[in-house]
């Protein structure tokens, strides 16, 4: 059942279109401000210079949330707001009778989807997915929705029963400091950019309060499931120019205790080429906020100091220099003042350190029938190369095993939730004078994203008008399927072609050497993982690239996200200097373009918001029927508790229609009659 919207009809609608398109038509003859128009739908006409003279206009007036249709756009202030995010305006979407009244904002979606979980009728899995570039805002937006969640979907006993640490919603929130600490890096676009793609998902109880079906359910937070995507782990070993690596090694070289710094060897002031950049930000002063959330997830002080300890050998690992050596078959030398950075290295790693040197400098390969072993010296770039991957390998492990103990910290038990709210937060698109594999991988997601955006709604949609036989007349929209094609489609794409530069086994089997409880743990003895790096004969395994698993994770998102409904949030980042009161009107074009937005519109504008089938609909309404008797004795079919299994979508719709009649016909009289009496 469809019901059309009053978008771009000359009538007035319910919010007070009318005056709101005066009020653009004011604006548009350059006199007053276009900041009360609250859903993008009403401008008339959509284009994409009225629609961003809206927002600018907006902006200026300190409102930065927008309904656009289906989407919400959400310009990032670039400055604090609390009173926008306080548990007071929570309570106050919560409690509205309906929300999407209330001013656009972050919390309606929330609000919204937290509503359709709990629904009688039919509850569905809710997903939010913010989107935009990198600094458009959308891990602050999806913190904000996950303190919100936190807070309307509170168990109320648990304020009683356990301290404030203790609650799953404060663990929930705790994995945020830890994920960013390590997952997060200052670039170009951003002092707090992720470089790692992010789902979590809210999982829900279901609980009856009394025992009428009748009265709403209390849905409660018991726990979350979080799935990260690639982390973009170079950046461990290899910083943009004017970019920083993680913020977690900042935070332990500022933040270290005396006897921290002398244990994990990192003297006040020292140099580390992999520290690019170390004039403060905000994000390095955050170590004890790290450290008292990992505790609070379960990862007590010896284990973060072993995680640290394993961190600041990877400094000093950076710190080991190659010269060029003078004879091919030797290896090569260490640069002056190296040894000791090695010597350092392999005693925080708890590496044997002639091995992790000869691992770094010289080359195994098996050749021939009976797989002989051949050790070539590598040349100094080769050497280079060793040591950034040993790097990598070490932290995008440790990363994954954080998140697993995480995972494990604040996952609900399958039984106790039925329900779940996934949010999506993945690293924007971007595009660097020079670009990696990581950055391929990061606008293939974004690609992707868009196209269940395309697939989903603009695509859809107009399919099932015209599909219902309703006059529609389309709305073109640029699809991005072509890209995708080009990056992922078979037998030929990038994806395939792609075949990037595998991690040399001795590194693995080096590190399998490490007496360092928690390298113990990343690097166990698999004796399968053994057999697979050293194939022989015909009996290879197929290896699994980065691009490949990459693809198959987010394949796997796509399935989540289809098997929801999926709310759609547009973060815009207003000017890229990341200051407040700026509007960059070509930026935001742009950012305007790439989503789509104006065909957004458009077909939000024109288009049937509410979907319920007929039968769910007979569920809901059947009260009314009751007390429309005419409806049961319709001359159009049977009455629907009689023959159901015969239906036929069109008896049924004949059947609807005579009810709504009836209950069209009734609700006037049934109004009058309190007066009458
Ligand atoms: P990336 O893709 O690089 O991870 P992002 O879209 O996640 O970028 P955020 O880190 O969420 O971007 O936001 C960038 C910065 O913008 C934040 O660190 C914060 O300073 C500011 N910001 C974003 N949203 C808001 C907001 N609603 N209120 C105040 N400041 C905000
Ligand atoms: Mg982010």
């Amino acid at each position: 059942m469809l019901q059309q919207v009053n978008g771009h009809s000359s009538g007035s609608d319910a919010h007070g279109g009318e005056s709101l398109r005066e009020d653009l038509q004011e604006f548009l003859g350059g006199e007053a401000p276009l900041h009360q128009l609250d859903d993008l739908t009403k401008v008339n006409p959509v284009t994409l210079e009225t629609v961003l003279r809206c927002l600018q206009a907006r902006y200026t007036a300190d409102t930065f949330y927008t309904n656009a249709g289906c989407t919400l756009v959400a310009l990032n202030p670039f400055k604090p707001i609390p009173q926008l995010y306080s548990p007071e305006l929570m309570q106050e979407y919560h409690a509205a009778p309906q929300p999407q009244k209330l001013k656009p904002h972050i919390f309606t979606v929330g609000e919204q989807t937290y509503r359709s979980v709990k629904s009688l009728i039919e509850p569905v899995n809710q997903s939010v997915v913010v989107s935009g570039e990198s600094g458009a805002g959308k891990t602050w937006t999806s913190r904000c929705l996950m303190k919100f969640y936190a807070v309307v979907a509170a168990s109320p006993t648990s304020w009683e029963n356990h301290k404030i640490a203790e609650r799953i919603e404060q663990r929930i929130l705790n994995s945020n400091p830890v994920m960013e600490a390590f997952g997060n890096a200052c670039t170009l676009r951003n002092n707090n950019s992720s470089r790692f793609g992010k789902f979590i998902q809210l999982q829900l109880n279901r609980q009856l309060m009394g025992s009428s079906l009748l009265v709403p359910r209390a849905q409660q937070m018991t726990g979350a499931a979080v799935q990260t995507y690639l982390l973009e782990k170079t950046r461990v070993a290899c910083q943009a120019s004017s970019e920083r690596n993680f913020h977690i090694f900042y935070q332990i070289c500022k933040g270290a205790s005396a006897d921290e710094r002398l244990q994990w060897h990192l003297p006040e002031g020292a140099a580390f080429s992999w520290l690019p950049n170390p004039e403060r930000t905000l994000e390095e002063d955050c170590f004890e906020v790290t450290r008292e959330a990992m505790l609070l997830l379960g990862i007590d002080a010896p284990t973060q100091n072993n995680i640290f300890q394993a961190l600041a050998g990877l400094l000093h690992l950076g710190n080991t220099r190659f010269a060029d050596s003078e004879d091919e078959a030797q290896p090569c030398p260490l640069m002056d003042g190296a040894e000791c950075s090695v010597r350092t290295s392999a005693s925080l790693l708890r590496l044997p350190e002639d091995p992790l040197l000869e691992t770094l400098r010289i080359r195994t390969i098996r050749a021939g029938r009976r797989q002989q072993v051949f050790r070539k010296p590598c040349s100094r770039a080769e050497c280079d190369t060793r040591r950034d991957c040993l790097a990598k390998l070490v932290y995008a492990r440790l990363f994954d095993w954080l998140v697993s103990v995480i995972n494990s910290s604040i996952c609900a038990d399958p039984d106790s939730w039925t329900t779940f709210i996934g949010l999506l937060d993945v690293y924007g698109f971007e595009s660097f004078p020079t670009n990696s594999l990581e950055q391929l991988c990061i606008n293939y997601a974004n690609e992707k994203l868009q196209q269940h955006f395309v697939a989903h709604y603009l695509r859809a949609q107009q399919e099932e008008y015209t599909a219902e036989g309703l006059e529609w007349s389309t709305v073109s929209y640029q699809d991005n399927q072509t890209c995708l094609d080009l990056i992922e489609g078979s037998p030929i794409s990038i994806c395939s072609l792609i075949n990037e530069d595998p991690i040399p086994p001795e590194l693995t089997r080096l590190l399998q050497q490490s007496q360092d409880p928690l390298l113990k743990v990343l690097f166990p003895a698999d004796p399968e993982e053994k057999s697979q790096e050293e194939p022989s004969g015909q009996s290879r395994a197929p290896v699994l690239t980065v691009v490949s698993k990459f693809k198959a994770s987010l394949e796997q998102l796509l399935q989540v996200l289809h098997s929801t409904t999926p709310h759609y949030i547009r973060c815009i980042k207003p000017n890229s200097q990341g200051r407040a009161q700026m509007f960059h009107q070509e930026e935001v074009l742009s950012q305007l373009e790439a989503c789509g937005l104006v065909e957004t519109i458009h077909i939000s504008a024109a288009g049937f918001p509410i979907r319920v089938s007929h039968r769910n609909f007979l569920e809901r309404y059947e009260l009314l029927r009751r007390l429309c008797p005419g409806a049961a004795a319709s001359p159009h079919g049977p009455p629907p508790d009689e023959g159901r299994s015969e239906w036929s979508p069109h008896s049924e719709q004949a059947t609807l229609q005579a009810l709504l009649q009836d209950i069209l016909h009734t609700l006037p009289a049934l109004a009058r009659a309190p007066a009458e009496a």
